[in-house]
């Protein structure tokens, strides 16, 4: 139904959390799938590879292994990311470098050798996994919000050079999810996280893959490109 069936697809930090919803997903969906992890393997994927994304030549590695062993890469999720908090005044360079270098040059990275390759094939189509902070900023994450709208925009300009090729690029903006972080958060700070959520609860992790694997989707989104879903149960502000 979504088209996805046989189409290769890399997912970034598809080892847990998101990413391996994501991969769990797009496998069920018939996705020919591999990802990347840093510090062990996920239980789902065809594919998985060492490779960790601040690292380009890693990154140029994984794409070649990718289209060896499980054919033409048709689709990228580039949702390996990190937070380093604090307020701007007391942020050092190391944890804005930290957090630019695999949240933005990450993604840069990953799709940087790809990109050519889909060009020539006139195919393919990116999902870069933003975030409700990205769109609406956040206190103590100056460096973690440049990143997520950053990806913002280079969707939206991968979906303007892309357009004559027939690749897309698209966002998807999570709110707060459902993963071990979020449930490792004390009940009391739950509690008024939900107060500022119209929907009052979390996103699920299948919520964000759905989303990911409908904007991945030749069918269902051949004629999206440039575009951000937010999945943030209304928190719009
Ligand atoms: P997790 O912390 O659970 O997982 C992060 C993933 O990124 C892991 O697979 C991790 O690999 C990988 N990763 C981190 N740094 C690198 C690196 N340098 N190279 C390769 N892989 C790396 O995060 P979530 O599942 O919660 O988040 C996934 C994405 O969704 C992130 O981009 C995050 O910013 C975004 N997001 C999450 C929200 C949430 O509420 N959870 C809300 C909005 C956006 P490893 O395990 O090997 O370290």
């Amino acid at each position: 139904m979504f088209g996805l069936e046989d189409k290769v697809v890399l997912v970034t930090g598809g080892n847990r959390g998101i990413g391996a919803a994501i991969v769990k997903l797009l496998e069920e969906l018939g996705a020919k799938v591999a990802y990347t992890y840093r510090s062990g393997q996920g239980e789902y994927g065809a594919l998985a590879i060492q490779a960790d994304v601040t690292d380009p030549d890693a990154m140029a590695a994984t794409v070649d292994q990718v289209e060896r062993e499980l054919g033409p890469i048709y689709g990228i999720v580039a949702n390996a990311g990190i937070t380093n908090d604090a307020l701007l005044s007391r942020m050092t360079h190391e944890m804005w470098d930290n957090v630019i270098n695999t949240n933005l040059t990450g993604v840069y990275n990953t799709i940087r050798p790809a990109i050519p390759l889909m060009y020539e094939r006139k195919a393919g189509a990116l999902v870069f996994i933003s975030s409700v902070v990205g769109e609406q900023g956040n206190i103590g994450q100056a460096n973690y919000a440049a990143t997520k709208a950053g990806l913002i925009g280079l969707a939206k300009t991968i979906g303007l050079e892309g357009a004559r090729s027939q690749v897309r690029a698209n966002v998807v903006a999570p709110g707060f999810t459902e993963t071990d972080m979020v449930k490792s958060i004390p009940d009391a700070v739950k509690e008024k996280i939900l107060q500022t959520i119209p929907l009052r609860r979390f996103a699920s992790e299948e919520e964000i893959g759905w989303a990911t694997a409908f904007l991945l989707s030749p069918v269902m989104s051949g004629y999206i490109t440039g575009t951000i879903i937010s999945i943030n149960g209304g928190r719009h502000t």
